[in-house]
C-alpha cells in the first residue's frame, strides 16, 4: 500500500488525487492520496507531489510552517520519491532566474527554472510534448508554465516541447513544468508510481 501526499495548500491538488486514483486502477498499485496541511502530514506518507498553482503562496506555506524543512528532512534522508507539476516544478528547483526573492525554492533538483516563461501570448495552451520513454506524445497542459533552463549532474531532461525542457529526472524526483493532472493521460503518474 503505497501513501502519496499532495500539498495542499493551494492549486491544483484535487485534479492530483483524481489522477492517482485513476492510475492506481489502470495498473493495479494498491495506495491512498493524502492531502498534506501541515509538516507533521509528512512523515505519514511514502511519496508527495507538490501541484501547480502560484509558487509565490505555495513556497510561502511551505516555510512559514516549515514543510519545506520537513520535506528536504524526508528526501534527503530517506530518499522520499517526489513529483512537481508546473509551480511544484519551480519549487523544487536550485536556482529561479530573475525571481529569486519572491519564491525561496527548496533547491531538491539540479534544475534552474523561468517562471512564466512562455509570456503573456501563451498564458496557457496545450501541445504535444516528446517524452523519451513514452512510445507516444504526451499531451500536455501549460498554464503560465516555467522551463527548465538548465539540468546538470546526476538530473537529465525527460520531456521537450520544441528545444525547450518541460520535464526531468533526478533519481526518484520529477520536475514537471506542465499539469499531468488536467488531462486524462496518466503516464506521468503512472511513472512516479514506479519511482517507490
Ligand atoms: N506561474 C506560476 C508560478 O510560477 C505557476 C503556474 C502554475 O502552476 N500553473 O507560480
Amino acid at each position: 500500500m503505497v501513501k502519496i501526499g499532495v500539498v495542499a495548500a493551494q492549486g491544483a491538488f484535487s485534479e492530483h488525487k483524481d489522477a492517482f486514483t485513476k492510475a492506481f486502477n489502470e495498473t493495479g498499485v494498491k495506495g491512498t492520496i493524502v492531502l498534506v496541511k501541515n509538516k507533521e502530514d509528512v512523515a505519514f506518507v511514502d511519496g508527495l507531489v507538490i501541484p501547480g498553482g502560484e509558487s509565490t503562496t505555495i513556497s510561502k506555506f511551505l516555510h512559514q510552517s516549515s514543510t519545506a524543512q520537513e520535506i528536504t528532512k524526508h528526501c534527503v534522508e530517506e530518499n522520499m520519491p517526489i513529483m512537481g507539476t508546473c509551480a511544484g516544478c519551480v519549487i523544487l528547483a536550485k536556482k529561479i532566474e530573475d525571481q529569486e526573492m519572491k519564491v525561496k525554492p527548496l533547491s531538491l533538483m539540479n534544475i534552474n527554472v523561468k517562471r512564466n516563461a512562455f509570456g503573456r501570448q501563451k498564458e496557457s495552451f496545450e501541445a504535444t510534448v516528446n517524452v523519451e520513454s513514452f512510445d507516444k506524445p504526451y499531451p500536455a497542459v501549460f498554464i503560465r508554465a516555467p522551463i527548465i533552463s538548465r539540468v546538470w549532474g546526476n538530473c537529465k531532461p525527460i520531456a521537450m516541447f520544441r528545444d525547450k525542457i518541460v520535464g526531468a529526472q533526478q533519481d526518484n524526483l520529477l520536475a514537471l513544468s506542465f499539469h499531468p493532472e488536467l488531462t486524462q493521460d496518466t503516464r506521468f503518474h503512472r511513472m512516479f508510481l514506479n519511482l517507490f
